[in-house]
C-alpha cells in the first residue's frame, strides 16, 4: 500500500461521469482532494445528483483543457479510449493516468478476488459473490458488473471485494493488487481498442498479475493456447492453479471422468467433490465459470458445504443462455450478451447435436471471424436469422452453409421470421456475435426488446 500523505496529489481530475467515475470522485473528495470531474457526453441525472450532493464540480458536454490540464493525476473511465484527443493532451503534458480501481487499492486492505478473460467475467463475478455471501462473508461486488469500487471503499466497509475487471480497467492499473486473480480465456474481442493487435489485448489481460506475491494465488483455465503461450513469456510469483475439463498433473479443479463429480483442489483442507449434475449453471461454458468460482472460494477457507450449496442455487445472469419462453413447442433463448464470435460458440456447443436451432446473428461486427463457429453451425443450425444494418458480411459468410438465411433489420421481423422457421422441438437462439449497436442502446436493450417480441407472440396466440 502507498502511504497516502507522500503520494496524495494535489489536484486530481476524473474524466467519466458515470457510476466508475463518480465513485472515484466521491473518494478522491473523502480523502481530502482537490476534485473536478469532466465528461464529455452527457451525465445521467442520478450521478448529477451525487456530485452536486457532495460539492464537487464537474461539467459535461465539453471538456474544458484548463481545468483537465493541471491535474496531478487523472483518473480515466473505463469506457474512454486513450487516442481521443484529450488522452493525447494529457499524455502530451506528462499527467499520470489511472483507473478508478487503482485509486481505490490505495485506501483499502481488504482481500481483492479478480476476474477477467474474454467471455464469462460477469457469471463467475456474480457466482464468486453468490457464493460468498451466501457464506456470510462481508463482500462487496465491484467493477465492471456496475457498482464502483471506489465508492464502496469510499463509504461501506467490506472484508472481500469479488471484481470485475475488464481490459480497458487494467490498462491503467500499476500498484493494484489482487490476492486472487482468474482469467477464464483469452480469444480476440475488442481489437479495435488495440491497433487490431492480439499481442497488446493478452498483455493488457496479463496485468492483472501484476504484483502477485507468493501467498497470492493465480486461477486461470488450462486449455487456453493462449493463456498457455503467454505464461511461457512471463513469470507469476503466485501460486497457479489451472482449470479444465481433466486432470492433468497440474489441475486444481476438473471433472473426474470415473464419475463425473467435479473436483476442487484449493488445498488440502480446502479441497471438495460434488456431483457435475447438481452445478446449477448448464453448459461446457458455465462448468469453467463454476470451477473458476469455486475454486477462489476454497483459497478463501469458505467451508465446502456452503460452496456446494451456493453453486447448486445460483441462479444465473440476465442476457446470458437466458430462458424466455415456449411458444408453439419452440424454445426461445436470449444470449445477447454474445457479443463476440466465441462466446456464440459455446451458447451453440450447448444446443442438441440434431438441427434444431434456428439462430439470430447480426449487429456491429467487431472485425469477427465466423469461421470459428462454422462448424457448429453445420451440424446443429437450421436456419440463420440476421438481425442488422449491415448483413452482407454474414449472409456472404453463411449462404450455402445453413439450409436457410434471411436477412432482416428490425427485432420484429426478426422474431418473425423465427417463428416461421422454427417447429415444435426447435430453439430459437440470440446469440448474436456482435455488439448491439446498429438497431439498439446496448446488449440490455437488444435482450429486453427481444424478450418482449417473444412475449408478444405468447400473447397474441
Ligand atoms: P463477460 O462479462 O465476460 O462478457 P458473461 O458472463 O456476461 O461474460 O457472458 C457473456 C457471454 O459469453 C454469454 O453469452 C455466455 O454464453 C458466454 N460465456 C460465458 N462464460 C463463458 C466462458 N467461460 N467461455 C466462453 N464463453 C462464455
Amino acid at each position: 500500500m502507498y502511504k497516502e500523505q507522500e503520494l496524495k496529489p494535489h489536484r486530481i481530475v476524473v474524466l467519466g461521469g458515470g457510476e466508475s467515475g463518480v465513485g472515484a470522485a466521491i473518494l478522491a473528495k473523502d480523502k481530502g482532494m482537490d476534485v473536478f470531474l469532466s465528461d464529455y457526453g452527457t451525465i445521467a441525472p442520478r450521478y448529477v445528483e451525487m456530485l452536486q450532493a457532495e460539492e464537487i464540480p464537474f461539467e459535461q458536454g465539453k471538456h474544458t483543457m484548463e481545468l483537465i490540464l493541471n491535474a496531478d493525476e487523472v483518473v480515466k473511465s473505463p469506457g474512454i479510449a486513450p487516442t481521443l484527443p484529450v488522452m493525447q493532451a494529457i499524455a502530451g503534458h506528462g499527467i499520470p493516468v489511472i483507473s478508478e480501481i487503482e485509486l481505490a487499492g490505495r485506501y483499502t486492505d481488504a482481500r481483492m478476488v479478480c476476474i477477467t478473460g474474454s467471455n464469462g467475467k460477469t457469471t463467475t463475478t456474480l457466482l464468486t459473490y453468490h457464493i460468498l455471501k451466501q457464506a456470510g462473508v462481508n463482500v462487496g461486488l465491484a467493477g465492471n458488473v456496475g457498482r464502483s469500487l471506489a465508492l464502496q471503499v469510499a463509504r461501506d466497509h467490506h472484508d472481500v471485494y469479488v471484481i470485475e475487471l475488464s481490459s480497458f480497467q487494467l490498462e491503467n492499473m500499476y500498484e493494484f493488487k489482487a490476492n486472487i486473480a482468474v482469467i477464464l480465456n483469452i480469444t480476440p474481442d475488442h481489437l479495435d481498442r488495440y491497433d487490431y493487435k492480439m499481442d497488446n489485448y493478452i498483455a493488457a489481460k496479463f496485468r492483472i498479475l501484476n504484483n502477485l506475491t507468493p501467498s497470492d494465488a493465480f486461477i486461470y483455465w488450462q486449455d487456453d493456447p493462449v493463456i498457455a503461450r503467454q505464461l511461457e513469456r512471463v513469470t507469476t510469483d503466485a501460486r497457479l492453479f489451472p482449470f479444465g475439463l481433466h486432470h492433468l498433473d497440474s489441475t486444481r479443479g476438473y471433472v473426474d471422468d470415473d464419475d463425473e463429480s467435479v473436483v476442487f483442489d484449493g488445498s488440502p483442507e480446502t479441497s471438495f467433490r460434488m456431483p457435475r449434475a447438481d452445478l446449477s449453471l448448464s453448459g461446457l461454458h458455465n462448468l469453467y465459470n463454476s470451477l473458476a468460482a469455486g475454486l477462489s472460494a476454497c483459497l478463501l477457507d469458505i467451508k465446502k458445504d456452503d460452496i456446494r450449496q451456493a453453486l447448486s442455487d445460483f441462479e444465473g445472469v440476465e442476457h446470458r443462455l437466458e430462458y424466455v419462453a415456449t411458444v408453439d413447442g419452440v424454445r426461445y433463448i436470449n444470449d445477447s450478451k454474445a457479443t463476440n464470435v466465441n462466446s456464440c460458440w459455446y451458447a451453440l456447443e450447448s444446443m442438441p447435436d440434431s438441427r434444431s436451432t434456428v439462430l439470430i446473428l447480426g449487429g456491429k461486427d467487431k472485425g469477427n471471424d465466423y469461421s470459428e463457429i462454422a462448424e457448429l453451425v453445420e451440424h446443429k443450425v437450421k436456419a440463420i436469422v440476421c438481425m442488422g444494418l449491415h448483413n452482407e458480411k454474414l449472409l456472404d459468410f453463411f449462404s450455402g452453409k445453413v439450409p436457410e438465411i434471411r436477412s432482416t433489420a428490425s427485432i420484429d421481423d426478426a422474431v418473425a421470421a423465427c417463428r416461421e422457421l422454427a417447429s415444435e422441438g426447435d430453439t430459437v437462439l440470440l446469440s448474436p456475435c456482435c455488439a448491439s449497436f446498429d438497431l439498439f442502446h446496448s446488449y440490455e436493450h437488444r435482450g429486453e426488446m427481444f424478450k418482449a417480441a417473444v412475449k408478444a407472440l405468447l400473447n397474441n396466440d
